[in-house]
């Protein structure tokens, strides 16, 4: 595998169907998934590799979110990757970038609610990806939900020749959805955030049984979750898969969307809802890890 700064070098090693799995790194088996999926289906699997100012907020963890190329370099490389873009700041923005994309009103609901501006830099950063490396597919997971609707809009509206690919959200054993922030919480932290699984994996068992209540699914949510002191809960929405609005039934494929602090974190989650061949609503959990690098249910 490669370890590239240059847009045109990326360009330059790109042979084939290129794949490209976006990330702001300090990989974990959430991301090493979405690899091994584009490594099955395309010739070049580009990982990128950047954490982009533009989408962090005043007093967010910019400064302190996880860096360490080389552990990430040698994990992007086990799980099948070519080429591993990892860019500075003056390579992704020679200047401030006066062209922003911003796919209103995808973005404003959810997060976009406490954190204004961070889609536009997420949709900003993802055109320049698109644009500067030119690939074919691109894999995001839907543990971003939000982000992952707000990528396929922009590339449906840009016309980019990409076919954007979602893949389910990794878990550990004991359910909580794999993130880099995960390693901001203490042992008590992270045994208090599991309320936000375990309050998604409730009313995904409703939704198996045949509830479709949105506002009963949510209130599921929100009283696990507040069983927890130290989970302050910011939403729990069930929401429309495809233009990111409150949904009041589950009819369609939607997904169910928590956001809390736990200490001085933010966490999201969720679980999605596709319609049934049959008739009724087929929750998606995502997958668990069973062991180190072991993943159960085909990830
Ligand atoms: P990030 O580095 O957090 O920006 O994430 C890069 C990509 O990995 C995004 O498409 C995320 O949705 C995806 N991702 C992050 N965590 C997980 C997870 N637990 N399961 C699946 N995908 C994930």
């Amino acid at each position: 595998m490669k370890i590239v700064e240059t847009f045109a070098t990326t360009r330059g090693l790109a042979a084939g169907i290129v794949g490209l799995v976006p990330t702001m790194g300090y990989l974990h088996e959430g991301h090493l998934s979405l690899v091994t999926r584009a490594r099955r289906r395309v010739d070049t699997v580009v990982v990128s590799l950047f954490v982009n100012p533009l989408q962090f907020g005043p007093g967010e963890d910019l400064e302190r979110y996880p860096r360490d190329i080389e552990r990430d370099a040698a994990l992007a490389a086990d799980a099948g990757a070519d080429v591993l873009f990892a860019p500075g700041v003056d390579e992704m923005y020679p200047e401030p970038p006066v062209t922003r994309v911003t796919v209103d009103p995808l973005g404003e609901g959810l997060c976009g609610r406490t954190r204004p501006g961070h889609f536009t830099g997420v949709a900003t950063v993802v055109a320049k990806l698109f644009a500067g490396i030119g690939p074919d597919a691109a894999w995001f997971g839907r543990k971003d939900a939000q982000q992952l609707a707000i990528v396929r809009r922009l590339a449906a509206d840009l016309s980019f020749p990409v076919t954007v690919h979602g893949g389910p959200i990794v878990r550990a054993a004991d359910g909580l959805a794999l993130s880099s922030r995960n390693l901001y919480l203490s042992g008590e932290e992270r045994r208090a955030a599991l309320a936000l699984s375990r309050g998604l994996m409730e009313a995904a068992d409703a939704v198996a049984g045949g509830e479709t209540d949105g506002p009963r699914l949510e209130a599921m949510v929100r009283a696990v979750a507040g069983e927890e002191s130290r989970v302050d809960l910011e939403y729990a929405e069930l929401t429309d898969a495809a233009s990111v609005t409150r949904l009041h039934r589950v009819d369609r494929p939607s997904f169910l969307a928590v956001a809390a602090r736990v200490g001085r974190t933010r966490l999201i989650d969720n679980v999605h809802f596709d319609p049934r061949p049959g008739g009724g609503y087929e929750p998606d959990r995502g997958v668990r890890l069973v062991g180190r690098g072991m993943l159960q249910g085909g990830a």
